[in-house]
């Protein structure tokens, strides 16, 4: 017997921006899709059109390629399943919703929103789940021939029997048993002609070949709905695999409250996609050994959904600076450039035309004190402008009376030498230092100060020689001259 092609699908609502969720939803659809030789599917859920957002679609395709996560059939890609946007198939979710209504399995309903309301807050004074009652579904065929004659508004509804315990088996959360009970009659074709979730994504799992679900933890109780239109239609339910949920610290939902949660900002941060992607694969998989730090290739091969596990993840920020750093080590000076430069370009240094030689000296200086790359603008500005201010506690500590005459020699020095090198500065700091009679330090922390503004950084003379002689000595010069007792 052929094996069936594995076929996957990630299926976000387009709501503007990638949540890490998201991604880590996108990464491990990927990753099943590619170590089983699978096709990974895109489809753009965007059936809620209270919830539309000009230009979403495609900064998710976007944000997707920029983590490596390449798909084989979706908008704009195109695939022998299309279209991938929910919103260009309403004829299809129709069609089927019309047949479940021939076939006694929905109905129509013609129920107002305020009718809705009132039998809501009834039902919910009582204590009671608050159901939809039914009602439309007494109505005779006459009625609702008036009605749909007359009426141009109603809804369609999915019939839910009751008393029915509903099992399913998921790859990670196992068993799962929910009462028929608890679920509303539930709306396919809403009063806008659109299709719910629930409709669009059944018929578009079945129709697009998907095998596998494998989504957040959040859309289970959507299941049984899911799993009686399987039954209703006679179509055959594709595993399923719930993620366990993401948390903050503090173990509540993970939220924007607490941090950032849109994959575009950490890109903003200039975090690498490497990081981030290795981080999120951690947010609910580990490889089952002490190793931590894994390229997209070694999540391929060692990713397994049997290590996925049921609790909570939690998103620990100090964790992705930490796993960020590391993969900044196993890049050059030169490969962080273009993520400085687009950093850059979206700060208020946009105008700065900085050499490629610049920038990489900027980031050897950095990159050992940095967990992102805009860490470098964070914590040494300097680097793009003269500093706005001096450390009150440096200057309280290094600047004394005599710090600007010996600044002074130390600028005569420095002006004699010819393109210098880290070690030319140095030297004729130690030989100012020297014929003043006083120690370095003296001489040391004040230009420190008077070059960065701060009292810490990369290496004294690293500093010096990026920003270079002419920099240096009017730096100095300007810090001599505001620096008043
Ligand atoms: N459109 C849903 C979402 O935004 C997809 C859930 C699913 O994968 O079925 O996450």
């Amino acid at each position: 017997m052929i094996s069936k092609t594995i076929r996957i699908r990630f299926a976000p609502s387009p709501t503007g921006y990638l949540h890490v969720g998201g991604l880590r939803t996108a990464l491990y659809n990927y990753l099943f899709a590619r170590q089983n030789k699978g096709v990974f599917i895109l489809r753009i859920e965007d059936t809620d059109r209270t919830r539309y957002v000009e230009g979403a679609v495609e900064n998710l395709i976007n944000t997707l390629r920029w983590a490596g996560l390449d798909f084989d059939e979706g908008p704009k890609k195109g695939g022998s399943f299309g279209p991938y946007i929910q919103s260009e198939r309403l004829d299809i979710y129709r069609k089927y919703a019309e047949q479940l209504v021939n076939d006694g399995k929905a109905y129509y309903c013609f129920c107002t929103s305020e009718r809705l309301e009132k039998m809501r807050d009834d039902l919910e004074g009582t204590g009671a789940f608050a159901k939809y009652d039914k009602t439309c579904l007494k109505l005779s065929q006459s009625d609702i021939e008036k009605n749909l004659a007359v009426r141009s508004t109603y809804v369609i509804r999915m019939k839910v029997p009751e008393n029915r315990i509903i099992k399913f088996h998921d790859l990670i959360r196992e068993e799962v048993e929910i009462a028929s009970d608890l679920i509303d009659d539930q709306v396919l074709i809403k009063s806008d002609g659109y299709p719910t979730y629930h409709l669009a994504n059944v018929v578009d799992d079945h129709l697009m070949k998907v095998t596998h679900v494998i989504r957040g933890e959040e859309w289970l109780p959507s299941v049984p709905k899911h799993i009686l239109l399987y039954e209703y239609f006679g179509w055959e339910i594709p595993k399923l695999a719930h993620l366990p949920l993401l948390l903050n610290a503090d173990r509540s939902k993970l939220s924007k409250r607490q941090g950032d949660v849109a994959v575009e900002d950490y890109k903003a941060k200039g975090y690498l996609k490497e990081g981030l992607v290795n981080f999120v694969a951690f947010l609910g998989w580990n490889p089952g050994d002490e190793r931590e730090i894994f390229s997209l290739d070694e999540l391929v091969k060692e990713f397994s959904l049997e290590r996925v596990g049921k609790a909570g993840a939690i998103f620990n920020i100090e964790k992705l600076n930490w796993i960020n750093l590391q993969h900044i080590h196993q890049k050059t000076n030169e490969d962080l450039i273009p993520i400085l430069k687009e950093i850059l370009s979206n700060s208020k240094y946009k105008g700065l035309n900085l050499s490629d030689e610049y920038l990489a000296n900027v980031i050897g200086a950095m990159r050992v004190r940095i967990n992102y790359v805009s860490g470098i603008l964070e914590k040494s500005s300097y680097f793009f402008e003269q500093p706005q201010s001096y450390d009150e506690n440096v200057l309280k500590k290094h600047w004394r009376q005599e710090t600007p005459n010996q600044l002074s020699k130390l600028i005569k020095e420095y002006s004699l030498l010819q393109n210098p090198t880290k070690e030319d500065y140095e030297t004729a700091l130690k030989k100012t230092a020297e014929q003043l009679g006083i120690g370095a330090g003296k001489l040391i922390h004040p230009t420190r100060l008077a070059v960065s503004g701060m009292g810490e950084g990369p290496g004294l003379y690293d500093i010096l020689f990026t920003l270079g002689k002419e920099e240096v000595i009017k730096r100095i010069e300007t810090a001599i001259n505001k620096i008043k007792f």
